[in-house]
């Protein structure tokens, strides 16, 4: 790993973008080494995984939970995740409520949309998060707080593909801010962008980039 990637990143993100560094399967020395460089935010896509580096590693760190999340293994992450930016289901958004509510915490959440052409990625349709939105016992959960929305775009050099998808995404986030989420202030956040199309997704309202392999080679 080679800090020079990290600096010059870091310098190019504009300030109201978060960078979330994706730590998956790489070693605790090479996250060390980034915290050293004064990063404190970093994803992770498996709970095991992430609960033996945070038990490791400066308690300051900013774990984020980025995976598709099986119910029965909220419990490794629920006492410490900072961010799950993969909610995928209703039934996963309120396993994870439960947990927290074990915790006496209020875990923040993005919902994950599917905006791709491929089948191997998981997400809302719209029309599933609106029928979670509004069966009644979303209203009742009160250990989670929905900041925003997560997709991952196809993996193409099709720029042009790659921006309508990531388009596709801030129109939902546009939507859920009118019709679901106007009295909340939090609900603020678009994660998208990875190593390959991050400056793509920027440029179409990314507020959260998850880079893995740039940073981390
Ligand atoms: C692995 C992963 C990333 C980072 O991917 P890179 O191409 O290595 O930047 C971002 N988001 C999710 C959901 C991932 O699984």
């Amino acid at each position: 790993m080679n800090l020079i990637h990290y600096n010059a990143i870091i310098n190019t993100v504009p300030p109201h973008v978060k960078l979330v560094a994706v730590s998956k399967m790489r070693p605790a020395e090479q996250i060390q080494l980034l915290y050293n460089a004064g990063h404190r935010v970093f994803g992770e896509n498996r709970p095991q995984e992430m609960k033996a580096k945070h038990e490791i590693l400066p308690s300051d760190i900013e774990w984020h939970f980025i995976g598709h999340l099986q119910t029965n293994k909220i419990k490794y992450i629920a006492s410490f995740v900072a961010l799950i930016h993969s909610i995928d289901s209703f039934s996963v958004l309120q396993a994870v409520n439960k947990y927290a509510e074990k915790h006496h915490r209020v875990i923040p959440c993005l919902l994950q949309f599917f905006i791709a052409q491929e089948t191997t990625k998981f997400g809302f349709s719209w029309k599933e998060c609106k029928e979670m939105l509004e069966n009644p016992i979303f209203s009742t959960l009160k250990n989670i707080k929905i900041i925003g929305v997560m997709g991952m775009a196809t993996f193409t050099q099709n720029q042009i593909l790659i921006r309508e998808e990531f388009k596709k995404l801030n129109g939902y986030f546009i939507q859920l801010k009118e019709q679901y989420f106007a009295a909340s202030p939090e609900f603020k956040e678009i994660s998208m962008g990875m190593s390959n199309d991050y400056e793509v997704a920027i440029e179409e309202g990314a507020t959260m980039i998850r880079l893995g392999s740039t940073i981390f080679s």
